[in-house]
């Protein structure tokens, strides 16, 4: 009789507290499942480097002397069986003819009885659905279930909750300072924050024009052409391009931490500068590409944050940067999390504004004339990726002027990113990016007409659309939409004071313009499929 030991696909850290003891009794499970790959329509490079990952740590473990029990995308049914269960589940038409077309659910059943576990163990998901789904086959199991923690955040689950209690907006800063005072994060020898404040965000809002230059990408290079064969065969449905034959994006913690040393070493001293930059000359910019590492735990929170005070200490990076970085992980990245546990379930349906325009047939494709976007959006279809402020200023701001449907909008943040698992995207998409949680997350809503993203990118230099223009057909779409979202959200918004000074403009408009800008608004919404 053994012991069943769940990993799920972003439990991939190799040093959890689990693996100290080879134990003969413990088999480790891991499962690439229909389940995961279907829940939304997910970019290839996402699937691929998930499961490589996943089979990359499988190796890892056998080769330490662990019994693995791995059923691959194209496992037949009954692969590897002593005896399969007397009434095996059957696969779901349409999603493949093995065991990865069953739930996770009727998998660990048949896996139990396969090897006549007699307890079963599972560290602590991130996502909610996987979480409740756990739950619910452990109480009708019949076994003796254990869930662990998953030994990675620095807080856990419910700390925001409990942090903010019943306050009606939860702001970011105030839990990241705490944060730092209780994990001793930047602080000089009297608990003070070094360099004298929390926050050195005014110095981080610089466009960059091509210099410092941006150091060449590190990342390792894999050919995964075969597994990608496998997925593909399996009928699999994803979206963007594979690169199967040459994907870079790090599938082990040795390749992450190689990367993290990169990082430190080549980019961290300007990320804060160029944090909000754009480029159509750089997807990328100084930023870290460390999200997937961290989201399937190949990295720890504390090593990153940690390397980065460190390298501010020994000179090497000004403050500024290290905060603005280590403000990400610290602050950003566990209080979304917190937010995530606190509103779930029920948050991902949330949709304050109403909005409910379908998305415009060329988030699949890139094929946009405005620069910017299309930028953001092949960027996102090639690489699995986007910076920051192409997801928030560039993709986000524009589905939040134009009222693109925020569930249909997270579904497709959710499928597209390389980093994305429902803990860390939807808070960022339905709460800081489209405002849909009616401002728990966000004080006010993150859009901006073109003059921001003139200012602090290129793209505008060479769109067909004019950003010093409003209305007419050269007029950039941002900037009546900008308007008329105000316009048309002055019930709910117009009382908020970090925006006043929008209204007091709105209201300083002459009535003709206010209704010229109307009116473009409403010609941008009807072409939007052509914009
Ligand atoms: P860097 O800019 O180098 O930042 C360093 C690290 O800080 C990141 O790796 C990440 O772990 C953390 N971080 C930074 N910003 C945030 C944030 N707002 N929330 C949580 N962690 C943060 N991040 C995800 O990890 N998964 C997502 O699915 C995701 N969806 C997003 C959707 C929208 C609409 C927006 C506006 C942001 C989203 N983010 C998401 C946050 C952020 O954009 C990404 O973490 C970042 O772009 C990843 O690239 P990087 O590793 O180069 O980050």
């Amino acid at each position: 009789a053994h012991t069943l030991r769940l990993l799920l696909g972003d439990q991939l850290n190799p040093d959890h507290a689990w693996f100290g003891r080879v134990d003969a009794g413990v088999v480790y499970v891991l499962l690439e499942l229909r389940q995961e790959t279907d829940y939304v329509r997910h970019h290839a490079q996402k699937i691929l480097a998930i499961f490589a990952a996943m089979r990359r740590l499988a190796q890892h473990l056998a080769a330490q002397g662990h019994r693995v029990r791995y059923v691959g995308i194209d496992a037949p049914l009954g692969t590897g069986s002593a005896a399969g269960p007397a009434a095996q589940p059957q696969p779901q038409p349409g999603s493949g003819t093995g065991v990865q077309a069953w739930c996770l659910s009727d998998c660990l059943t048949w896996l139990c009885q396969q090897h006549q576990a007699r307890a079963f163990e599972y560290q602590e998901p991130d996502e909610w659905r996987l979480d409740q789904q756990l739950a619910t086959w452990c109480a009708g199991s019949g076994l003796a279930t254990r869930r662990v923690g998953s030994g990675h955040f620095y807080t856990p689950r419910h700390a925001a909750a409990q942090f903010f209690g019943a306050r009606k907006q939860w702001r970011q800063e105030h839990f990241y300072r705490r944060l730092r005072q209780e994990h001793g994060v930047l602080l000089d020898a009297l608990g003070q924050p070094e360099g004298g404040q929390w926050n050195f965000d005014a110095d981080n809002r610089q466009p960059w024009r091509g210099q410092p230059p941006v150091p060449p990408d590190a990342r390792p290079v894999h050919d995964h052409s075969a597994l990608w064969h496998l997925i593909s065969a399996s009928g699999v449905q994803s979206m963007g391009e594979p690169s199967a034959a040459a994907l870079r994006w790090p599938i082990d913690r040795a390749e992450a931490l190689q990367q993290l040393d990169h990082f430190i070493e080549h980019r961290l001293a300007h990320f804060g500068a160029f944090q909000d930059a754009l480029s159509s000359q750089h997807g990328t910019l100084f930023h870290s590409l460390l999200s997937f590492a961290l989201n399937v735990k190949m990295l720890r929170p504390h090593e990153v944050v940690q390397r980065a005070e460190q390298a501010w200490r020994a000179g090497q990076v000004p403050l500024a940067a290290a905060e603005g970085f280590i403000r990400q992980i610290l602050g950003w990245r566990e209080y979304v999390r917190g937010v995530y546990w606190a509103q779930m379930p029920g948050y991902t349906n949330c949709n304050a504004l109403a909005h409910q325009r379908p998305l415009p047939h060329w988030f699949w494709n890139g094929q946009t004339r405005m620069a910017c976007m299309a930028a953001a959006l092949q960027n996102s279809l090639r690489n699995a990726y986007a910076h920051h402020i192409q997801r928030l200023m560039v993709i986000g701001n524009f589905a939040l002027l134009a009222g693109l449907d925020p569930q249909a909008l997270h579904r497709w943040y959710l499928g597209i990113y390389i980093d994305a698992f429902e803990w860390v995207e939807a808070p960022n998409t339905l709460g800081m990016s489209q405002f849909a949680d009616g401002g728990l997350l966000a004080s006010k809503p993150y859009v901006s007409s073109a003059a921001y993203l003139q200012r602090m990118g290129d793209h505008c230099r060479t769109c067909p659309y004019d950003p010093a223009l409003k209305t007419g057909a050269r007029a950039c779409p941002y900037n009546a939409l900008y308007w008329d979202f105000f316009e048309r959200h002055a019930q709910r918004l117009g009382q908020n004071a970090r925006i006043s000074l929008v209204y007091r403009n709105l209201q300083r408009m002459a009535p003709e313009a206010r209704a010229a800008l109307r009116e473009q608004a409403a010609h941008t919404l009807e072409r939007i499929e052509a914009l």
